[in-house]
């Protein structure tokens, strides 16, 4: 079968992820030009040594990059949460149960209010750059609360997370055993052929190791694979419980110790910071040079939801953790690509390499270090998902 093809030409910096392929770990490559063939990269080199296409898109000097890879996002919700946040800047603490504000206003949401909170969300992460997406429920937290919430995600992302265990739903408020009992039992059931992943929020407030254990386990026996919400507020168990289980990922790792460091840089977890999470509770910000330095994959996302980190874009993220986490602009923007794809275990996004889907962000500008040399404002110059330009 013949597909159209697409020369990317002029690109002034190439970020292709790949150190075989250019300078440095970002495999950086100038005057570069990439071939897209259908949905996938098929040519990637010198743009003096391009073959010829059907169609020719001319960079003009700008910054091309792997499309954004946001292993973590919460986008099955109703409801506002602005009075929260706005008491929350004026001086209150933050605390995992807010999230129950956000089920009230889901339970009582029809699917068609929101899926298109779910695509509009979607869009405009797209419009931002972001081609991949990670997608979890918990904010149904009955059984078939949970069950619509994956039923409508997994039509718009094949990344989607099965969260039950996000906070004890209100009904068993005095019975969390009882919770845990269902989130490992009949919600599993229903929820299983939706999700790809089962995550847990293992925290204070929220769900201590045991439970967070009985939960990842009971997922795993299903068939899928697990990844934890970790050591966000506090100290605790939710790190070394995601490693001895072999999660993709533990999402937040702002509380470490350094026997909690040491088991991420020795295992094939990554660590997921979400600076949005911090930025919005005004807390303090995870080291992502401490976990680099160890030897630790890092990955970047915006863990957008409506109570913490209602954030989509990447950039922000990308600028935060050079600012206020240690890392250099390329540590951060490979971790905001090829590091999320880690994360969720993708091998086929969060480069540009032949044979990768042709997921590409054009930047209005010369280099990807303008992500956080110029916070705030809009670089997006173009996007294609799987070879089709959506922005
Ligand atoms: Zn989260």
């Amino acid at each position: 079968m013949s597909t159209r093809t697409t020369l990317i030409t002029g690109i002034g910096s190439l970020v292709t992820n790949d150190p075989g392929h250019g300078t440095g770990p970002l495999g950086l490559l100038t005057d570069a030009a990439v071939v897209i063939d259908g949905g996938t990269v098929a040519w990637v080199g010198p743009a003096a040594q391009a073959p010829a296409a059907d169609e020719r898109f001319e960079a003009g000097g700008r910054a091309l990059l792997p499309g954004f890879v946001d292993s973590h996002a919460h986008l099955v919700f109703a409801g506002d949460r602005t009075a929260e946040f706005n008491a929350r800047m004026s001086g209150q603490a933050y605390s995992a149960g807010g999230i129950r504000t956000t089920v009230a206003a889901t339970r009582a949401a029809s699917d068609a209010e929101l899926e298109a909170n779910l695509a509009g969300f979607v869009r405009e992460a797209l419009r931002q750059g972001t081609t991949t997406i990670e997608c979890k429920s918990g904010y149904g937290l009955t059984v078939e609360d949970e069950a619509r919430a994956l039923r409508i995600a997994a039509r718009h992302t094949p990344e989607t997370t099965y969260l039950g265990a996000h906070v004890v739903a209100p009904e068993y408020a005095d019975d969390p055993a009882g919770y845990v009992d269902l989130v490992t039992g009949e919600m599993l059931d229903a929820c299983a052929p939706h999700a790809r992943w089962v995550d847990v929020f293992c925290e204070q407030g929220a769900f201590d190791g045991d439970q967070a254990r009985a939960v990842l386990t009971a997922g795993i026996e299903k068939g899928l694979t697990p990844r934890v919400h970790a050591n966000q507020l506090t100290y605790g168990p939710g790190v070394q419980l995601a490693v001895e289980l072999g999660a993709a990922s533990a999402d937040h790792c702002t509380h470490l110790t350094d026997e909690d460091v040491a088991a991420l840089a020795g295992s094939g977890t990554v660590a997921t910071l979400l600076p949005g999470a911090e930025f919005s509770t005004r807390a303090d910000y995870p080291s992502g040079r401490r976990l680099l330095d160890a030897g630790a994959v890092v990955a970047l996302s915006t863990d957008c939801n409506p109570g913490s980190s209602f954030t989509s874009s990447m950039a922000f993220c990308i600028a935060v953790a050079v600012r206020e986490m240690g890392m250099t602009p390329d540590e951060a923007v490979w971790a905001a690509t090829l590091g999320g794809a880690h994360a969720l275990r993708r091998s086929d996004v969060g480069t540009v390499t032949v044979g990768a889907r042709a997921d590409l962000l054009l930047l209005e500008a010369p280099s990807h270090v303008h992500l956080a040399y110029r916070p705030g404002v809009p670089l997006t110059a173009a996007v294609w998902r799987a070879g089709v330009r959506e922005a």
